[in-house]
This record gives structure tokens, C-alpha cells and sequence, in this order.
């Protein structure tokens, strides 16, 4: 193998060092993870070769010590996972892709066995919340470690007793709220920022706790869980959730993950109407930066919903009219904006104490190529703006006369 980085001796010794690698001075690192890395992930070693050279696999540090993150799935590695070679190797495995139901009927009756336990699905961002040492990290799904959310997420929550008996699990849950840098949604009961756990897993193997045992160890620790809205069995749940979904929509909330109480089978995720339209919104906002990823996927979900509520002609409007606007209007409204001179951006409000925090926060963003200034300070608040170049340049470029 010919990586540059394992060839260095700098980070051959860094390895070296390394109190969990065990490795003597004649052996170098290509061998260590050859040997030993592919016996812990279960994975051949040329396939974890093969995604260092393409670059899937990352080497960083972390406080000084040597970690690899994973950009992309390897083999039933999860995009996400990170390792830290402490004086104990530990894997933090990615957060699983949850997949999503068009139909509930017969989706659920074939996916499911009896009975189905339906969470609410909270809107905002994904993070892994583990020990690593003896510090506590918070990262978000691709693996980062946030330095906001790592303070906030302590702050939020009394994490240490459980950490102390569980230094083993995960806890992954949604950062929740107006004052949060990645996904802001008002949710009456939390305001600013909340934190709510929907799975505790085990490192390395990524295992899920039951749903019963995962709410007996949230409750003995005193910490946040997220809803369940129902216990269904496999033949009333399609007309529960179906009811459930519009209540949901109504109240402004995202939607359901509906899970086996075992958490053997996969979970899977239903959304409402509104929660469509939300996210088109946000995409037709910024159209060249997230219009096309965002619309054929939602307009989708539209089409099958509607069909499974056997809608009427003036159901099927509303739901027309509500999907046309939201991808029409905000677009409208940012020609507009980048034609008064403005560029496509949004402020997102940060709670800070004090000014390293806004710095950390800032050089995080940085490091995952968001391109946001830092607009101003104000009392606990800092306001980020984040611009959307592609959306700006290609606007501003068809306002001189440019070809689409
Ligand atoms: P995916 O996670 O499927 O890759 P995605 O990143 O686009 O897709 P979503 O469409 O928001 O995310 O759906 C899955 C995410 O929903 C999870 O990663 C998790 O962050 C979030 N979530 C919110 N509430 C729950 C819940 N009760 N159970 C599981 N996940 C939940
Ligand atoms: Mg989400």
C-alpha cells in the first residue's frame, strides 16, 4: 500500500505510542491494521486497504490521539463509525441508515412481526453521544466531533452516572430546537435547544437495547427519551399511523419511526405531508444547492400517501396547492433577495458563554467546507450566517443574462 500518512514516521510513531496498539518499532502501521484492525471490524484487510487508498477511511487525531473515521460504508461498517486508539481501542459505530415506508399497507404487515412500537420522529440532527477515555463526545452522523454540541449535549443532560455504569454504550438521540447551527424547528415543549434519545447501542457492535430496555435505563438515569405515540399490532397499526400521521402534520411535527420492541428487525421511517412540504421549503430556498437532491423523493412520498388515503378531489387540491408553493414561493422570494444584492444565506443562532466558543464552533464548520461568517455577538448569542454560493452564483449569473 502506498498511503503517504502510514509512510510518514511522524504518524508511524504517533501509532506506535498508541497504548492500545501494542505494536514494537519494527512493525510498521500498514501492518497493524492489516493484523489487528480487521480482526476487531471483522473485515478483510484488503477491503480496509483498498478504502484507505480511495480515501474512505480517514486518519485524524483527536486530543492527540490517533483515530480513522469512515466517509462512506465499508462492507456492514456504517458511514459514521469512528475509532480512537486509546489506551482501549474503542469503535463508535455510525448511526444505521433508517429506510423509509411509502405504503403503510402491506409494508408494515411485511416488514414487521407482531406488534410495532411508533416514536415520534423529531427533526433535527442525529448525534452519538459515548466515552472516549474518559471524555465525553458528541458526534454528529458523519462522524465529527462538534464542539457545540458537545458542550451543549453536557450541558442538556446530567451524562455523567451514566457513563460512569455504561462506559460501554451509546447513546444517539436528535438535537432539537431553534438555537441549533444545523437543523432549527420549534418544538413548543423544548424552545430553544433539547436533546431526545431514541436508541442506546453497544460499541462496536452497534447492537440496539430493546425498546424496554432502553426506556428502563433513560428512566433510572433521568434522562430524555422520545415519545411513543402508540403500541400497534401489525393489522390496526396502518390505520392508527395513518390517522396519527395527520394529527402529526397538523401540530407542525415531522413524522414516526416505527420500531419492534426487540429491535431486531429494522426500523423504519413514515413522514407527514406537512414535513414535505417543510423540507421543500428549505430546499426551494436555496434551489442550486438543494433543489434537486430534496424534490423527486418528496414528491414521491406525496404521490403514495395520497393515493393510501384514498383522497378526495378537494383533499388532493389542498395537498397539490401546499406541495406546488412551497417549491415555488421561497424560490420566487430568493430571485428577489439575490436581486436586491444579497446573497442566498441563513442565520443560525448558537448559545455561547464564552468567545473560544463561537471560534471552536466557527473552525468546525470550516473544517466541513460550510462555507458561514460569524454576523455578530450578541449577550449569549451568536449569529452565524451561512451562505449557499451555488445558489447565489448561479442566481446572479442568470439575472446578467446567463443560459440555463
Ligand atoms: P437516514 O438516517 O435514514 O440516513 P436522513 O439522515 O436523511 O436519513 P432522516 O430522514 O431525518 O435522516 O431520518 C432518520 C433520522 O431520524 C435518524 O438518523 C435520526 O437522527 C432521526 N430520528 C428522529 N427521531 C427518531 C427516532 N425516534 N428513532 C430513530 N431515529 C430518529
Ligand atoms: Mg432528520
Amino acid at each position: 500500500m502506498d498511503i503517504d500518512w502510514r509512510r510518514n514516521n511522524s504518524l508511524n510513531n504517533f501509532f506506535f505510542n498508541c497504548p492500545s496498539c501494542n505494536l514494537d518499532s519494527h512493525v510498521i502501521v500498514e501492518d497493524f491494521l492489516d493484523k489487528k484492525l480487521q480482526k476487531i471490524l471483522n473485515v478483510k484487510a484488503e477491503k480496509l486497504n483498498h478504502a484507505i487508498n480511495k480515501g474512505i477511511i480517514k486518519f485524524f487525531q483527536f486530543h492527540g490521539t490517533p483515530a480513522l473515521q469512515f466517509k462512506k460504508d465499508v462492507i456492514k461498517i456504517e458511514a459514521g463509525t469512528v475509532i480512537y486508539f486509546k489506551e482501549k481501542i474503542e469503535v463508535i459505530r455510525g448511526f444505521p441508515k433508517i429506510r423509509r415506508t411509502l405504503m403503510l399497507s402491506p409494508t408494515l404487515k411485511n416488514h414487521f412481526k407482531d406488534k410495532i412500537i411508533a416514536e415520534e420522529k423529531m427533526n433535527g440532527y442525529n448525534v452519538r453521544i459515548a466515552l472516549v477515555g474518559d471524555e465525553i463526545v458528541a458526534l454528529t452522523r458523519r462522524g465529527y466531533m462538534c464542539p457545540y454540541t458537545t458542550k451543549k449535549a453536557v450541558e442538556i443532560m446530567d451524562l455523567e452516572d451514566f457513563f460512569n455504569d455504561n462506559p460501554d454504550l451509546v447513546i444517539c438521540g436528535e438535537m432539537v430546537g431553534t438555537d441549533n447551527p444545523y437543523v432549527s424547528h420549534y418544538y413548543e415543549e423544548i424552545g430553544s435547544l433539547g436533546f431526545r434519545i431514541f436508541d442506546i447501542r453497544k460499541k462496536l457492535s452497534n447492537d440496539p437495547l430493546s425498546i424496554k430496555d432502553k426506556q428502563e435505563i433513560l428512566e433510572k438515569y433521568g434522562l430524555p427519551a422520545v415519545r411513543v405515540l402508540g403500541i400497534y399490532s401489525v393489522d390496526e397499526a396502518p390505520d392508527k399511523i395513518k390517522k396519527e400521521i395527520k394529527e402529526i402534520g397538523k401540530a407542525g411535527r415531522e413524522g414516526m419511526v416505527l420500531k419492534d420492541p426487540e429491535m431486531i428487525i429494522h426500523p423504519l421511517k413514515y413522514t407527514s405531508s406537512e414535513a414535505h412540504a417543510d423540507e421543500l421549503k428549505y430546499a426551494f430556498t436555496y434551489p442550486f444547492d438543494f433543489g434537486r437532491d430534496f424534490l423527486f423523493s418528496r414528491v414521491i412520498r406525496e404521490g403514495f400517501q395520497a393515493f393510501e388515503n384514498e383522497e378526495n378531489e378537494k383533499e388532493l387540491q389542498k395537498r397539490a396547492h401546499q406541495l406546488g408553493e412551497s417549491i415555488l414561493y421561497p424560490m420566487i422570494d430568493t430571485i428577489k433577495n439575490v436581486d436586491s444584492g444579497n446573497p442566498a444565506s441563513e442565520d443560525m443562532i448558537i448559545d455561547i458563554e464564552k468567545e473560544e466558543d463561537t471560534e471552536a464552533f466557527m473552525r468546525h464548520l470550516h473544517d466541513l467546507g460550510v462555507y458561514a461568517v460569524l454576523l455578530k455577538i450578541k449577550g449569549k448569542k451568536a449569529v452565524v450566517r451561512r451562505i449557499h454560493q451555488s445558489t447565489t452564483d448561479k442566481i446572479n449569473n442568470f439575472l446578467k443574462g446567463g443560459l440555463y
